[in-house]
């Protein structure tokens, strides 16, 4: 048991050593039997956000990791969206996902410790939870958003994602084509769920044909009958010609085997961790295809429920507003990558990297401009 103790702490240190972020908080949750990590990966533009996943890991090392490689993640997502807020992840690794009473309690425990933290960490929900567990966890600290609508918070995000999906699919067609105009523009949006099906319903509306794949066929059908628009065979939806092709389901469709069967200009959609591999993104750039980097253009949601947060609270017409805004934050990363010659998903990491630059550098005293020498 030591021997396995001592091995564990190692690892621990060891991925401590090879992260780049600034702080990591972890406990030992005995009550549970699990771990819960918050790793503050920067708070260079303002306090570390970002989700709380609730999962099972094999080992509490491997928690740990997903904590580190998630917030350096929301560090770049965060610069680019341009909301003033750092880089975070928080994982509860548990042994099993609790339920009732326990899970309340797993959430009290949690909701104090991020409230010790006094405002450096604020957290939503992530995958494994949702809006009702940040209700709970908001009965122990004022750092959380992503509640409910009941509890003044700004509910379900899927369909602000959405928004700035479309919004973002509007600045992908004007750099490809000169035109943002989705009429008669074919989209092919695969996953119907809360993203893609209020995703398929703003581009119905705004003139372009629209085919929905889903491995859920009938949810598929249901939400193409609804815009006038058609379904499509999951298992075909790579090969569908289309100008767009949207991945609204799951992530690392962007392969070295799937790209060359993509017959569409643009991919433009919200899964996360799109490419499989970074070299997937040379190959869309080789292949003249236009890739609109899923975490600039997935922002939709994030900066919606980071209206909670406001002085005010949460108000839907400014977060609508903000939103919008990944128009620009996409032109500026497509103007990144032609000016410098590399991929999109290149110039977005560059695009985060220089409002870091400047974020230090106005910390510092600095002018911004100096930053970005
Ligand atoms: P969801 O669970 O509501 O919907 C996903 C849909 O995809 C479901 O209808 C499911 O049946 C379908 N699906 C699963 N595998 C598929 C496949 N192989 N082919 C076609 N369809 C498939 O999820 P969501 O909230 O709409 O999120 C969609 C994606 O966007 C996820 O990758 C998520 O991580 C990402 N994302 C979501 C948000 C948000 O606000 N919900 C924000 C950022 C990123």
């Amino acid at each position: 048991m030591d021997c396995d103790r001592i091995a564990l702490m190692a690892s621990f240190e060891e991925l401590l050593e090879s992260w780049s972020g600034e702080q990591a908080v972890i406990h030992r949750d005995r009550e549970s039997d699990g771990w819960i990590f918050i790793c503050m990966h920067s708070t260079q533009l303002g306090p570390a956000a970002g989700g709380t996943r609730l999962k099972v890991y094999e080992t509490p090392a491997d928690g740990l990791r997903d904590a580190m490689r998630l917030s350096a993640g929301m560090t770049a997502k965060l610069a680019v969206a341009d909301l003033g807020l750092g880089g975070g992840k928080a994982v509860l690794a548990v042994p099993a996902i609790p339920q009732g009473d326990e899970r309340r309690a797993l959430l009290h425990r949690y909701g104090d410790m991020v409230q010790s933290l006094g405002g450096g960490f604020l957290t939503s929900s992530d995958v494994g939870t949702g809006e009702a567990d940040m209700d709970v966890i908001a009965e122990r600290t004022e750092h959380v958003f992503g509640r409910s609508l009941a509890a003044g918070g700004a509910g379900d995000p899927g369909p602000f994602t959405a928004v700035g999906v479309f919004h973002g699919i509007k600045a992908s067609l004007a750099r490809s084509t000169g035109s943002s105009d989705l009429a008669g523009r074919t989209m092919l949006v695969q996953g119907a769920g809360s993203v893609g099906g209020a995703l398929s319903e703003l581009l119905g509306r705004a003139g372009a044909t629209v085919l929905v794949a889903d491995v859920d066929a009938q949810r598929a059908q249901t939400v193409a009958a609804s815009i006038g628009g058609s379904s499509v065979d999951a298992g075909k939806a790579i090969g569908t010609e289309c100008d767009v092709y949207a991945p609204c389901a799951l992530g690392a469709t962007l392969n070295l085997e799937s790209v060359p069967k993509l017959r569409c200009r643009i991919v433009a959609g919200s899964a996360n961790n799109q490419l499989a591999e970074p070299e997937a993104a040379e190959l869309l750039r080789d292949a003249g295809i236009l890739y609109a980097p899923d975490y600039v253009i997935n922002a939709g949601g994030i900066i919606n429920v980071s209206l909670e947060l406001e002085p005010g609270g949460y108000d839907e017409a400014k977060a609508v507003g903000k939103i919008k805004n990944i128009f620009d934050a996409l032109k500026s990363v497509f103007e990144t990558a032609r000016k410098r010659n590399i991929t999109t998903h290149a110039a977005a990491q560059d695009v985060a990297d220089a409002i870091l630059a400047e974020g230090r550098a106005k910390k510092a005293g600095k002018p911004a401009a100096a930053a970005r020498r």
